[in-house]
């Protein structure tokens, strides 16, 4: 069960709420997000509904939801949720969710002061409102590039002011979580990581925006239950990223699973944004599956670029350089009005 708290609930009344559930037995998770906190409930669904939970102070509805997953369903939040990532009292934040399409770009991995500032640069030239970039870099081979670490969150920092854009960058292990959410705006969880719950359950104690990306092998079902971890640790500010499923088909890393955005948008209130770049592995691939993700109603899109792909560290046939981002931009101008959303 799920209770819904009135938008203007204050903690005392979300404190009597977990309380009463708490004295029969039952679990409570409170999980904020930015317009709504809600609690979801463990335990005797008999029991709960004897609380009369409904007639409490600050609660605006208590809904039986039958999935697995229950604060990030639809079924007890019909409206899709908007995530705003970079708020603070300087500057308004930049919002992924309906009504919006939201290009986040930047390099795959951090390898120089230099290059990030320029990659940061292409990005927020070309209408970037997120900037990304790998510090820890999660690779099949352990012979990769494996990413700067610290001095690479330092650097994505730095390159982030200097462009005015918020940071995203990956986290792979829970132990980093302090460090890496004094850098970031927004916590990445890469495909490999998706099942990863100790790591889960650290970004969702945190107040900053998480990007769970869906894991290779994942179901639509498991990914969102992967999300409900996060919810139920208390952050309900997600956002899911399709990038690619493993399937029988050899041309590209990843087939995209473009149906996976209509799909979890109907069953969840989550935003959902597509990375063409990881599931092509092809830069000649990106455009195309950005548009097509333009069309399939995704939030936004996750774009790898480099200042110069043929020397990139790693990931560099994948990169679009300068001229590639700008057009892939212009289409998302020319493309998300017509679906009603305004680019941010
Ligand atoms: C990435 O975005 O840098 C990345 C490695 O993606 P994924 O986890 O989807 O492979």
């Amino acid at each position: 069960m799920v209770v819904v708290m009135t938008p203007d609930a204050s903690d005392t009344q979300v404190d009597a709420v977990v309380s009463r559930v708490r004295n029969i037995g039952g679990e409570a998770f409170v999980s904020r997000g930015v317009r709504r906190t809600i609690v979801g409930l463990i335990g005797d669904v008999d029991q709960f509904r004897a609380l009369n939970l409904r007639r409490m102070a600050g609660v605006a509805d208590v809904i039986r939801v039958s999935t697995p997953y229950k604060l990030v369903s639809r079924e007890h939040y019909p409206s899709r949720s908007t995530v705003v990532v970079g708020q603070s009292s300087e500057r308004p934040g930049v919002s992924i969710g309906p009504g919006f399409f939201t290009l986040l770009a930047g390099p795959c991995a951090v390898e120089s002061l230099d290059q990030a500032l320029e990659a940061a640069e292409m990005a927020r030239a070309a209408g970037a409102s997120l900037l990304r970039g790998g510090a820890f870099r999660p690779h099949t081979s352990p012979q990769a590039f494996r990413g700067l670490g610290k001095s690479a969150l330092r650097i994505l920092a730095e390159a982030g002011a200097a462009t005015g854009l918020p940071v995203v960058t990956e986290i792979m292990d829970a132990k980093d979580i302090d460090l890496v959410s004094e850098y970031a705006d927004m916590l990445q969880i890469g495909a490999r990581n998706m099942q990863n719950y100790a790591l889960l359950d650290a970004v969702g104690r945190i107040a900053k925006p998480v990007l769970l990306k869906r894991g290779i092998q994942a179901t639509v079902e498991e990914w969102l239950s992967a999300a409900e971890y996060v919810a139920q640790r208390g952050n309900l500010d997600i956002v899911l990223c399709e990038r690619g499923i493993r399937t029988f088909e050899q041309a590209t890393p990843a087939t995209l699973d473009i149906s996976a955005v209509p799909t979890v948008q109907r069953l969840s209130h989550l935003p959902v944004i597509v990375d063409p770049t990881h599931a092509s592995g092809r830069r000649d691939l990106v455009l195309p599956l950005a548009r097509a993700a333009i069309a399939v109603g995704a939030d936004g899109v996750l774009i790898d670029v480099h200042p110069d792909p043929d020397s990139a560290l790693c990931d560099g046939p994948q990169a679009l350089a300068g001229s590639e981002i700008r057009e892939l931009a212009s289409a998302i101008r020319r493309l998300a009005p017509l679906l009603d959303r305004r680019t941010t």
